[in-house]
């Protein structure tokens, strides 16, 4: 009689969720499985081997990955992120300057919604605004260790927009912006560096600054 023998991998799914496939540039369903050497008789698994290691494969590209790819966030997660790490920028740059201007506020709410917290509101922002300041801290480190360097530059320039939406930069938001910063995991050379150009934008093209058409509008309407 012919015995025909041989090993072979066979693998089994030990999860399943939602992770961001790069193949794909996007969220996608994944499937996370387990390898196992079998010795196989008339080619049926028969005697189970060594484990030989797990992978991540991508249900749609079928491409398959190490399983530290479950590590990187997925869009949805980095939204979320986002949005949670803006509304913490914001709480802190406006109790820097004066949190009641009705234009730092308008800039601050457009700010987030922008970041994709469609249904933030002046309540919700007076609820940032009340609660404990080193726990943002906190929530901007966490955020900002997420991302490039030009996604840290530029949550630190809408900072220092909001801040100049109703006048130059004080001491005080200055100072809290160089905070900003360093929270973000900027050096202090990027976050003077920033700072400088984001002033220098804001001032080159006034029409865009709240403070600057406000002033122009009461000098407008100010006897002559
Ligand atoms: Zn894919």
């Amino acid at each position: 009689m012919l015995l025909i023998w041989g090993l072979r991998v066979f693998y089994h799914t030990i999860g399943q969720g939602t992770f961001h496939c790069r193949k794909c540039g996007g969220d996608r369903q994944y499937r996370h499985r387990a390898g196992r050497r079998f010795f196989t008789l008339f080619f049926i698994p028969v005697i189970p081997l060594n484990r030989t290691g797990e992978h991540v494969q991508c249900l749609t590209c079928k491409t398959r990955y190490v399983t530290e790819v479950l590590k990187v966030p997925t869009t949805v997660q980095m939204q979320v992120a986002l949005a949670a790490g803006m509304r913490a920028i914001v709480a802190i740059i406006l109790r820097a300057g004066d949190p009641a201007s009705p234009l730092s506020r308008r800039r601050a709410l457009d700010t987030v919604t922008g970041a994709g917290d469609k249904d933030y509101d002046e309540y919700a922002l007076e609820a940032d605004l009340a609660g404990p300041a080193d726990r943002a801290r906190v929530k901007i480190g966490a955020f900002g260790a997420q991302l490039q360097i030009e996604a840290r530059e530029w949550c630190l320039a809408e900072a220092i927009r909001i801040a100049m939406a109703d006048g130059p930069l004080t001491g005080a938001e200055r100072a809290a912006a160089e905070h900003l910063a360093a929270a973000l995991g900027m050096t202090q050379a990027q976050a003077v560096g920033v700072i400088a150009l984001t002033e220098q934008n804001v001032l080159a093209r006034p029409r865009l600054s709240g403070w600057y058409a406000h002033s122009r509008y009461v000098a407008r309407a100010a006897p002559p």
